[in-house]
C-alpha cells in the first residue's frame, strides 16, 4: 500500500470543504452521480471508436446503496471507464485545471459559504468529506486487470492499494459523518436525485431492503426483500417536444447540466429537420462563469450523436466568444464513431455550428426588442465577449454591432449604435467617441466641454478592448466611428471663424513648439476646448497612451515613448501669458505645465512629478508678486 500525500490545493481545498461549507451539504450527490454519467460517457465513446473496447458491452447503470444500520455508509457505483493508479493520482490526489483557487478565494470572500458553488469549479468529487468522515474508492479501468482501492480521510493524504472488482468502473462509498448519516434513507436520495439528477441520460438504480407483510393475523409477519428501483426518469430531455416540457424541466436540466445553483437567464431549444437533422438546446448562464477569462476555460457545450455523448471538451462546438453558452448539440447525421480530429474539419459539424451562432445571435436580437431589461442584465455579463466576435466572427459582424452596447455621455444605461445614430444632430458627421482610460477619466476629458456644448453624444468607451476592436470594425450604417482623442475627430467641429482664430494664434503656436520641441509632434489650436488651457491627442493611427501603458504591461511593447499633438485653447489665461512674455525661461515652463497637466488629465503618469511642481510653484509665484 502506498501512501501520498495531497498537493497543497487539494489539502486547503478540503481544509475548506470540512470546516466551512455549510449550506447545500446534499450537492455531494449531484456531484458523484454527474462524475459517475460522465465516466460512462467516456467509456460508450471508446466503445464506439477503440476497437480494443468494441467487445465491452456496456449496459450503463448507476447504482446507490446505502447501509443505515451499523455502518452508515453510502455507495455510488457505475460501470463507467474506471481509473487506474495513475488517473486515481492525476485525478483524485492534484487538480489539473485553475478552477480551485479560484474557487478558494471566491470562499474566502463568501460571507455565506455555500457548498452549491463547487461544482462550477471541477472540483466536485471532494464535495464527499462534507459528509463523509472516510471515502473510498473502488476503480478498475477498460481494459485492464487491476482494480485500485484509493481512500482518504480527507487530511493531507490518501493511500492507494490493488484490489479487485469485477468489471471496469467505479464504485465510491462514503463512511458518513455526524452531518451526513441523514443521507443513508431511501426517501432523502429519492428525492435528492428528482431533485438534482432526473436528467441524467443512464438509469439510476436505488438498491434497498423492501418490507413487506406476509400473511394474517397471528400468522402475519416482516418479509424483507432486496429490490432495485430505478429512481430517475433518464431520457434525453432535448428529444422530448418542447410542448411536454415546462420551463422548470428546462431549468433543472440546466442546473444539472451546468451545476450552476441559479436559473438560467434564458434558453434556445431548437428541432432542425430538413437536409441536417440535429437538436440543440441553449442556456444562457445568469452570471458570467468564472473561467470566461481563462485560457484553459471549460468549454460548456457537449456534443452528442443520435443520444450517445461525444466530448464536452472541444472548444470549437461554438466560436470562442461564444465560450459562455452552455448546451447541447445533439446530431443525427454525424458518424457515431467520429473521431475528435476529424471532427474539427466535418462539414456537417461546421453547418451545425454556422446554424447554430445564427440561431443564438437572433435570438439576442430578439430579446434586445422585446425585453429591456432582461438584455441589460444580458449585456452586463456579455457585452466584452460579444465585441471580441466583432473582430473575429465576420459573417456576424453586421448583427453583432447592432448586439453590443455602449456607456455613453447622453445616457445612464447602456446604448447601441442603432439607437445613437437615430439621436444623431442633423449635420453631425460621425458616431464620437472617447476611448483609452476609466469611465472615471473620461468622462472628465475637456475634450467633452465642446461636444456637450453642441448637444453631441459621444460614447465612453472604457472596456480595454474597445480600443482594439471599434478601429477595426469600419463604419456603422454609413457612419464612420471616430475617437475625439484622436486628430481626425477635430477637424469635425471646425466652423468659420476657427480659421482666423489659427492665423492670430500662430505666434504663440511657434513658441510653445520651440519650448517643448520633440515632447510633442505638433501643437494645434483647438476648436473644442473651452474652460480647459491644453489637452493632448494622438495622431488618427498611433496608439492611445493608455493602451501603450497597457501593451507595456503585457510586456509587448518597447519603450518608445509616444509623442502625443498638443491641442491649445488660445483664450485661456495661461496660454495667453506664454503669447506675451518675452521672459523665455518663463514662456517654456508654462509651455511645459501646459503638456503635463494635459497627461494628468488623462490619468496618465508624468514623468517628472518633481519638475512639474518646481514648474508650477515658480509660475504661481510670480502670480503672486505680479
Ligand atoms: P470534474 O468532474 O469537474 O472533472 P471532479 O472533482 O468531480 O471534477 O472529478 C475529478 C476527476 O476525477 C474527474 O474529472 C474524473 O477524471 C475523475 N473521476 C471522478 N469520479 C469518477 C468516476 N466515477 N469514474 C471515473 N473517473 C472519475
Ligand atoms: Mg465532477
Amino acid at each position: 500500500m502506498s501512501k501520498k500525500k495531497f498537493k497543497t490545493e487539494v489539502s486547503q481545498l478540503l481544509h475548506l470543504i470540512i470546516h466551512s461549507l455549510y449550506s447545500h451539504r446534499e450537492i455531494f450527490l449531484r456531484e458523484l452521480i454527474s462524475n459517475a454519467s460522465d465516466a460512462i460517457d467516456k467509456l460508450r465513446y471508446l466503445t464506439l471508436t477503440d476497437d480494443q473496447m468494441k467487445h465491452l458491452a456496456v449496459e450503463p447503470k448507476i447504482t446507490i446503496t446505502f447501509d443505515d444500520k451499523n455502518q452508515k455508509t453510502l455507495t455510488v457505483m457505475d460501470n463507467g471507464i474506471g481509473m487506474n493508479e495513475k488517473d486515481l493520482e492525476e485525478q483524485l490526489g492534484t487538480i489539473a485545471r485553475s478552477g480551485t483557487r479560484k474557487f478558494l478565494e471566491q470562499m474566502e470572500q463568501e460571507k455565506k459559504r455555500d457548498a452549491q458553488l463547487i461544482g462550477q469549479f471541477g472540483v466536485g468529487f471532494y464535495s464527499s468529506f462534507m459528509i463523509a468522515d472516510r471515502v473510498e474508492v473502488l476503480t478498475r479501468k477498460a481494459g485492464e486487470d487491476t482494480a485500485w482501492l484509493w481512500s482518504s480521510t480527507g487530511k493531507n493524504s490518501y493511500s492507494v492499494e490493488p484490489s479487485q472488482r469485477e468489471e471496469q468502473g467505479t464504485t465510491i462509498t462514503l463512511h458518513l459523518n455526524d452531518e451526513g448519516k441523514e443521507f443513508a434513507n431511501r426517501w432523502q436520495i429519492e428525492q435528492l436525485v428528482k431533485k438534482y439528477s432526473d436528467h441524467i441520460a443512464f438509469p439510476i438504480f436505488l438498491e434497498y431492503d423492501k418490507v413487506t407483510w406476509e400473511g394474517e393475523g397471528e400468522k402475519r409477519k416482516e418479509k424483507v426483500e432486496h429490490t432495485s428501483e430505478q429512481i430517475n426518469v433518464a431520457a434525453a430531455l432535448w428529444k422530448r417536444p418542447k410542448g411536454e416540457l415546462s420551463e422548470e424541466d428546462y431549468h433543472e436540466f440546466y442546473k444539472s447540466l451546468s451545476h450552476d445553483m441559479d436559473d438560467p437567464l434564458f434558453y434556445l431549444h431548437t428541432a432542425a429537420e430538413g437536409t441536417l437533422e440535429y437538436t440543440t438546446l441553449f442556456y444562457v448562464p445568469k452570471k458570467a462563469p468564472f473561467d470566461m477569462y481563462y485560457a484553459d476555460y471549460k468549454p460548456g457545450v457537449k456534443l452528442y450523436v443520435k443520444r450517445v455523448f461525444i466530448t464536452d471538451d472541444e472548444k470549437e462546438l461554438l466560436p470562442t466568444y461564444l465560450r459562455f453558452v452552455r448546451g447541447i448539440i445533439d446530431s443525427e447525421d454525424l458518424p457515431l464513431n467520429v473521431s475528435r480530429e476529424i471532427l474539427q474539419k466535418n462539414r456537417i459539424l461546421k453547418n451545425i455550428q454556422n446554424a447554430s451562432v445564427k440561431k443564438l445571435l437572433s435570438e439576442f436580437k430578439k430579446i434586445s426588442e422585446s425585453n429591456g431589461a432582461l438584455y441589460q442584465e444580458f449585456i452586463s455579463q456579455y457585452n466584452r465577449p460579444l465585441k471580441e466576435g466583432l473582430y473575429s466572427d465576420f459573417t456576424n459582424r453586421e448583427t453583432l454591432l447592432e448586439l453590443v452596447r455602449f456607456k455613453s455621455t447622453e445616457r445612464e444605461e447602456f446604448v447601441s449604435l442603432e439607437s445613437y445614430v437615430e439621436r444623431m444632430k442633423d449635420d453631425q458627421k460621425a458616431i464620437y467617441y472617447i476611448a483609452g482610460g476609466k469611465e472615471d477619466t473620461l468622462r472628465k476629458s475637456p475634450l467633452l466641454e465642446a461636444y456637450k456644448k453642441r448637444g453631441i453624444e459621444v460614447l465612453i468607451m472604457d472596456d480595454e478592448i474597445d480600443e482594439i476592436v471599434i478601429p477595426s470594425i469600419g463604419p456603422f450604417k454609413d457612419k464612420e466611428l471616430k475617437a475625439i482623442n484622436r486628430s481626425g475627430a477635430a477637424e469635425d467641429l471646425k466652423d468659420a471663424g476657427d480659421e482666423k482664430k489659427e492665423q492670430e494664434a500662430k505666434p504663440v503656436v511657434d513658441k510653445i513648439k520651440e519650448a517643448l520641441k520633440d515632447k510633442v509632434k505638433d501643437v494645434k489650436v483647438s476648436s473644442r476646448l473651452t474652460t480647459a488651457p491644453a489637452c493632448i491627442m494622438v495622431d488618427e493611427h498611433d496608439p492611445t497612451v493608455q493602451m501603450q501603458q497597457m501593451l507595456k504591461a503585457m510586456g509587448q511593447s518597447d519603450d518608445t515613448p509616444m509623442i502625443p499633438i498638443l491641442e491649445i485653447n488660445p483664450e485661456h489665461p495661461i496660454v495667453q501669458s506664454i503669447a506675451r512674455t518675452d521672459d523665455k525661461q518663463y514662456a517654456a515652463d508654462l509651455s511645459a505645465i501646459l503638456l503635463d497637466q494635459a497627461y494628468l488629465v488623462e490619468g496618465v503618469m508624468i514623468k517628472e512629478p518633481a519638475d512639474f511642481v518646481r514648474r508650477l510653484n515658480e509660475a504661481l509665484s510670480k502670480t503672486f508678486t505680479s
